[in-house]
């Protein structure tokens, strides 16, 4: 008697923690949508959304020394975002600090990401996105791999483009396996209206790559690589 009574207020309250979560989630994005507003320059500017991937909760791939993937992908879009800023070029980050957007009370692993997702892709829509790009680092159990990849969406030609246009930067910086960018089906490329691709910058499971994931010297030549693969897409000089 008393568990099933007790049962049913949790789903009372579960229900009005994510109605709470669902408003904030919105005045923030009109917070968001006004800021951006206000810095809006000439409408013909081109915007780049870029994603530092997981943040929160979610801490991504770990390496054995304790490194958090969500740190280095952060790293890297903010060098991104300030290398390719002087071209005029908008460039947004999908967040700006160890952050995801799942409101508290939500549970399921597979329910928390989607949401979160969602909630990066959505903003690439109301910003009018160009193209969105994604941050990762990778992992394997086996730990021989390493060097960056990037993945487009297989339905995507003007993906496709963007990705080669990345990885053919990447693959200039010294010591970088020679990849080729690899067409892929995963949720966030899939479900962005614009052209997305992943970038995967290296392996935090190599023992030797993830110390130089770490180092800014390698962060940004990875972020000069980045920033110059989508200036050449958009053909600026
Ligand atoms: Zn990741």
């Amino acid at each position: 008697m008393m568990v099933r009574g007790s049962q049913q207020m949790l789903g009372k309250k579960a229900a009005i923690v994510l109605v709470l979560g669902v408003m904030g989630m919105l005045i923030f994005s009109v917070f968001w949508q006004g800021s951006t507003a206000v810095v809006s320059p000439l409408g013909k500017d081109f915007v780049v959304i870029l994603d530092p991937g997981h943040g929160g909760y979610d801490p991504g791939a770990i390496s054995s020394k304790g490194v958090y993937e969500k740190a280095i992908n952060l790293q890297v879009a903010n060098m991104v975002k300030e290398m390719i800023r002087p071209s005029g070029v908008k460039v947004f980050l999908t967040r700006e600090e160890d952050m995801d957007f799942v409101p508290d009370g939500v549970k399921g692993k597979t329910t928390k990401k989607q949401i979160d997702l969602n909630y990066r892709i959505d903003m690439a829509s109301k910003e009018k996105a160009d193209i969105f790009v994604s941050l990762h680092v990778n992992a394997t159990t086996a730990g021989r791999n390493s060097g960056a990849e990037t993945f487009y969406h297989y339905k995507s030609e003007s993906g496709k483009r963007l990705a080669e246009l990345i990885q053919q930067e990447l693959i200039k910086i010294s010591g970088m396996n020679r990849r080729i960018a690899k067409p892929g089906d995963f949720y966030v490329i899939k479900n962005t209206s614009m052209p997305a691709v992943i970038v995967e910058v290296g392996y935090l499971s190599s023992v030797k790559e993830q110390k130089k994931l770490q180092q800014t010297w390698y962060q940004e030549q990875l972020a000069r690589a980045i920033s110059k693969g989508i200036a050449n897409y958009f053909e600026l000089p």
